[in-house]
């Protein structure tokens, strides 16, 4: 059976990224299946670069832990992306405002700047995933969900920015609908089905 890394720390995605991947014949190994290494400067301009920048980093680290060369190590890079604020948090979301800012403090932060743009306040999400075997980037993909932000906060399950995303369709945010609800029309669904798709199509020497 392919061997898949998911490489990232964020326990909210890894999450995700299970239940996505649920009924892929694949072993799912994490960071927790490696010595403890540090994560890499996010130093990239776009999530694409940053994903790629992510997966090297930790196949880097997985090639000298783990002796399986046909090892695909899988990163993502996401985050949200308002027009109105220029495209900010962007690559940041995760740092926005300080490293340490609650979310609670970040949503005041973004109503406080879109006061003076009427609405809708058009956004999306956006995740880049990069696939790594060999040394050598194999797969890489985009997943994306158009929205808006929400006149205020709503819900209680996602994570990060959910509470003020809302999606249109549901005509709620993506944390007042359910992890399933969400993951069939969110970002890292979309991205991560791409990569199912084409572990399927795939064999594992390419
Ligand atoms: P990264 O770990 O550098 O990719 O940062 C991702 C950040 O973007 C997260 O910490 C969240 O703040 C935000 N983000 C990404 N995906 C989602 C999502 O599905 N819902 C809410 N916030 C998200």
């Amino acid at each position: 059976m392919k061997r898949v890394l998911l490489a990232t720390t964020n326990r909210d995605k890894l999450r995700e990224i299970r239940s996505i991947l649920s009924d892929t014949p694949v072993a799912l190994l994490t960071l927790a299946d490696l010595p403890a290494v540090d994560e890499p400067e996010e130093t990239g301009a776009t999530f694409a670069e940053n994903a790629r920048l992510k997966a090297m980093h930790y196949a880097d680290a997985a090639a000298r832990a783990i002796d399986d060369p046909s090892l695909l190590i899988v990163a993502e890079d996401s985050g949200l992306v308002v027009d109105a604020l220029d495209g900010e948090p962007g690559v940041r979301s995760a740092r926005f405002l300080r490293p340490d800012a609650s979310y609670a403090e970040r949503f005041a932060e973004i109503y406080r700047r879109l006061a003076s743009s009427s609405r809708p306040w058009t956004a999306r999400f956006i995740c880049a995933l990069a696939a790594v075997r060999g040394g050598n980037v194999v797969f890489e993909t985009m997943g994306t969900i158009e929205g808006e932000i929400s006149a205020e906060p709503r819900g209680v399950h996602g994570f990060g920015y959910d509470p003020i995303f809302l999606y249109p369709p549901y005509g709620r945010t993506l944390a007042d609908v359910s992890d399933e609800e969400k993951l069939r029309v969110a970002h890292r669904g979309h991205a991560f089905r791409n990569l199912r798709q084409w572990l399927a199509t795939t064999n594992a020497d390419n």
